[in-house]
């Protein structure tokens, strides 16, 4: 691809920037164009399209690769805890490094055709000296999660009546608009998180600009032909429950991409390491030292929670859960392990029933889970986690003694605060 790598090759006025397009330095093409390309361009070269974002390799990074190569608006579809924010986020990795834009500008409009009337007027007075300016990428990434209370005039824009008058203008010249934030997201990609929330009326605004380039508001028609890529997520069933969103907007949005929760325990596990804060600064020990059946039984915890029946299925276990937990869990050793005065840290079964906290909070509970519990819920599923992970290193171990052992009258004391010096352990096995 070609383009100025040197700040100092930047054209800095009008004249250097027209010169620049014309030798083919500096592209002049709408987003979707721009994002296709730099998009073609990673697939050619093998990059990774979004780093960081594991799981999905298969089959929502595909869908959003055609999506992209399509030029559509799309949407995400899942529930919380999915990675669709993140995803949207990465989306802005696929602009180029930086465009030239009119200074000052809201709507960061091309020097070489602006849109706005000030812009147009500075054009004309400064002509080939008018500065260019460089707008980075990250600035052209604008997010909103839709609530019922946004309006119009925060989405897309209102009129200054008080303005006009003052400067002798027409309401619907744009010379009196405060622009929202649908404008200020011109040339760049717009993100409306939780779509389904954004009154109907707002969504024919939105409509409006994308078909026709053009919205009303106060009654007064507002030509605005932006171009900008729009980007949605929302909960599924509100998406497609009837009547919540207008549907010459769902006809709009090419393409519609469904996320999911990790397929396989290994992928969580992946998630969870790559996003908990577990690597501590210990400057006197030997560090934080997790063992793998203790990942694999806060992991489960959510695979068990995504599946109990006393746990709402629509609002859905985030990822977020194993992530808190695993935090919470690596705490709650740390704590043991600084009042015992011991090293390494290293985390046990007890301290999952310990991070309870970090569980509870994070499902909403059908009505047989309201009378059981959060927190009896969040043990029983504790429970089922650790018998899970447990069947799996030890499915064909003959454990008859052991049971009958307890049988008889036999205890433990396994708990979370006693060190490990006198906790009881094997020199192989689950650490009980
Ligand atoms: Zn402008």
């Amino acid at each position: 691809m070609v383009r100025c790598s040197m700040t100092s090759e930047r054209p800095s006025t009008l004249a250097q920037l027209r010169v620049a397009v014309t030798a083919g330095r500096v592209r002049r093409r709408s987003v979707r164009d721009e994002i296709r390309e730099n998009l073609i361009a990673k697939l050619r070269s093998r990059q990774d399209i979004f780093p960081g974002i594991i799981g999905y390799e298969e089959t929502v990074v595909p869908q959003i690769v055609n999506a992209v190569l399509s030029r559509h608006n799309f949407i995400l579809l899942g529930l919380r805890g999915q990675a669709k924010s993140r995803i949207l986020r990465a989306l802005a990795d696929l602009l180029d490094e930086e465009i030239p834009v009119v200074p000052g500008c809201e709507i960061h409009d091309d020097p070489l055709a602006p849109l706005c009337s000030a812009c147009r007027a500075r054009v004309r007075t400064e002509g080939d000296a008018l500065p260019v300016a460089w707008l980075p990428r990250q600035a052209r990434y604008v997010e909103k999660l839709a609530t019922p209370d946004v309006t119009i005039a925060d989405m897309i824009g209102d009129l200054d009546p008080i303005k006009a008058a003052r400067s002798g203008l027409q309401l619907s010249d744009e010379l009196t608009m405060h622009y929202g934030l649908l404008p200020r997201a011109n040339r760049g990609i717009f993100a409306i998180n939780e779509l389904p929330d954004l009154a109907g009326k707002i969504q024919v605004g939105l409509f409006n600009i994308l078909q026709e380039g053009d919205v009303q508001i106060k009654g007064y028609p507002v030509r605005l032909p932006l171009d900008v890529l729009l980007v949605f997520s929302a909960n599924p069933e509100d998406y497609t429950a009837r009547g919540k969103i207008i549907t010459p907007l769902k006809d709009r949005i090419g393409s519609e991409i469904r996320t999911h929760y990790p397929a396989t325990r290994q992928h969580a596990m992946a998630i969870t390491a790559q996003e908990a804060w577990v690597s501590r600064a210990h400057t006197d020990g030997e560090g934080i030292v997790v063992p793998a059946f203790v990942r694999e039984v806060v992991e489960e915890v959510a695979f068990q929670a995504r599946q109990d029946s006393k746990i709402d299925k629509r609002s859905g276990v985030s990822q977020r859960l194993p992530i808190s937990l695993l935090e919470n869990v690596v705490s709650n050793a740390e704590r043991r392990a600084l009042l015992a005065n011991e090293t390494p840290i290293v985390p046990r079964i007890t301290d999952v029933y310990a991070a309870l906290p970090a569980i509870t909070g994070k499902f909403e509970l059908e009505y047989e889970g309201e009378l059981r519990g959060a927190d009896n819920v969040a043990r029983d599923i504790i429970r089922g986690a650790v018998g899970n992970v447990f069947t799996g290193y030890f499915a064909t171990a003959d454990v008859q003694q052991v049971t009958e052992w307890f049988d008889l009258g036999g205890t433990l004391q396994v708990d979370d605060t006693i060190d490990a010096s006198r906790a009881p352990r094997r020199s192989r096995g689950c650490g009980t």
